[in-house]
């Protein structure tokens, strides 16, 4: 499927039926695979044969969604998990252990940044947080003798900040490690990180992917293009013999599959966070029309960024898609074809104006989610973040007035009407 464009891989990877097999994708919906031998059974359980025996760790439905998704990237393996979530622990806890260290941008999901910050240090991973916007030198000086991989979002959730991929992807390689990029808000319908030098790509498959708010899940995509046998001695887990494989090396013997085999084999063996058959096949349905609906989030995301950057009523608006917002070359540059649907704004009048603002809303509803069919609003100082005051909102780089819309795939029309008649009442 490589040679095709983005559209035709959304429809046609991944499941390939064969004669006289279902046209589409079935949900392999057993927990076990039957097997003639006991010698057959065996040399799955070693690695030395590849196929299914329990869906904690692989399962069919799932492998043919996670190749649609890694053909989306231009990948070379991938794995689905059970949210994106469990995508990110999975893709950095797969190169760090205790006593390592990591660097993240500083802008990045709040589920993320608690995971990295708090949760992770607790099994003894240090992470340093640096802006977004830092320079070659200062990404460097974060990076210490045991870091092992830097991290970021595409387009950051929800500060809307865009990363300097290829800056980020040419420190981290100048430094022997893997720059792993979230992609969930740009998709790879708007943006392919391996082509700019990133290495592993992950997702939330919650968002744009499913598309329809039904089904929870993460993937991770290896580019296979990181060489870790270049870097023996700082990824140990991929190049010295893994002991709870009978002492197989995972990249003398997988090659440029290693990374996601540990993964799978190890990771997912241990902690089991498999995305459920069911919601593969969900996702599966979702990713058919990713190509499509990404086009309309972001026309329509065009015109409503616009409407409110005209509105004397609206007294900021962030999306890069505005000329003169401080990420809108780069945009252009990682995003030619367009952004994402999400865009935040701010009223005059502040807190209490946009709490009455949502309220009056009538078809753009408030819900805890981003980036699905329906147009959404949330009011992170009255929801998420509620607990703060007006100066703690501030220093976590959250603006009390801040108002994240994510647009929908309605008529544009009839959710600009729907804002104007709310923004008319306060
Ligand atoms: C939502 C989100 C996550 C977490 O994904 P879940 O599927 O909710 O676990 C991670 N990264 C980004 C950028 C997200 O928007």
């Amino acid at each position: 499927m490589s040679n095709y464009n983005i559209e035709t891989k959304c429809v046609q990877s991944g499941w390939q039926p064969k004669n006289g097999e279902p046209r589409v994708l079935p949900i392999i919906q057993s927990t076990t695979f039957k097997y003639e031998s006991s010698d057959e059974m065996g040399a799955l359980f070693d690695l030395e044969k590849s196929g299914y025996f329990y869906s904690r760790l692989q399962n069919p439905t799932n492998d043919y969604v996670a190749q649609k998704i890694c053909d989306l990237e231009g990948g070379c393996a991938a794995m689905l998990l059970s949210s994106g979530q469990a995508a990110n622990f999975y893709a950095t806890f797969n190169i760090c252990e205790a006593g390592d260290h990591m660097i993240s941008s500083s802008a990045i999901y709040g589920g993320t940044f608690n995971l990295f910050g708090v949760t992770m240090k607790k099994l003894g991973i240090e992470c340093t947080f640096i802006d977004p916007d830092a320079s070659e030198e200062e990404i460097e000086a974060a990076i210490r003798p045991n870091t092992k991989l830097i991290f970021g979002e595409t387009i950051a959730n929800p500060a809307l900040t865009i990363l300097d991929i290829e800056k980020f992807a040419n420190v981290a390689h100048r430094h022997g490690m893997p720059l792993i990029v979230d992609n969930t808000f740009a998709t790879p319908v708007n943006c392919r990180p391996f082509e700019w030098g990133a290495d592993i790509v992950t997702h939330s498959t919650t968002k744009y992917m499913d598309g329809h708010a039904v089904a929870l899940g993460g993937c991770i995509v290896d580019s296979g293009n990181f060489d870790w046998e270049a870097h023996a001695d700082r990824y140990p887990g991929l190049t010295t013999p893994d002991e709870s494989y009978h002492g197989i090396i995972y990249t003398k013997k997988f090659g440029r599959a290693a990374y996601i085999t540990k993964a799978t084999s190890q990771l997912m063996r241990d902690l089991g966070s498999m995305q459920s058959p069911q919601n593969a096949f969900l996702l599966n349905l979702g990713l058919e029309s990713l190509a499509l609906r990404v086009r309309k989030h972001c026309e329509n995301a065009d015109k409503v960024a616009e409407y409110l950057n005209n509105n004397d009523k609206v007294a900021w608006v962030n999306y890069a898609g505005l000329p003169g917002n401080r990420y809108y070359d780069l945009a252009r540059k990682y995003m030619p074809d367009g952004i994402c649907g999400v865009i935040s704004f701010g009223l005059k009048g502040g807190r209490d104006t946009a709490v009455k603002f949502m309220d009056s809303l009538k078809l753009v509803a408030i819900v805890t989610h981003v980036a699905d069919a329906r147009t959404s609003v949330l009011h992170p100082a009255s929801h998420t973040h509620r607990q703060m005051t007006d100066e703690q909102l501030i220093e976590a780089g959250v603006q009390p007035d801040l108002i994240r819309l994510s647009v929908g795939i309605e008529n544009a029309d009839d959710i600009i009407a729907d804002i104007e008649q709310a923004l008319t009442d306060i």
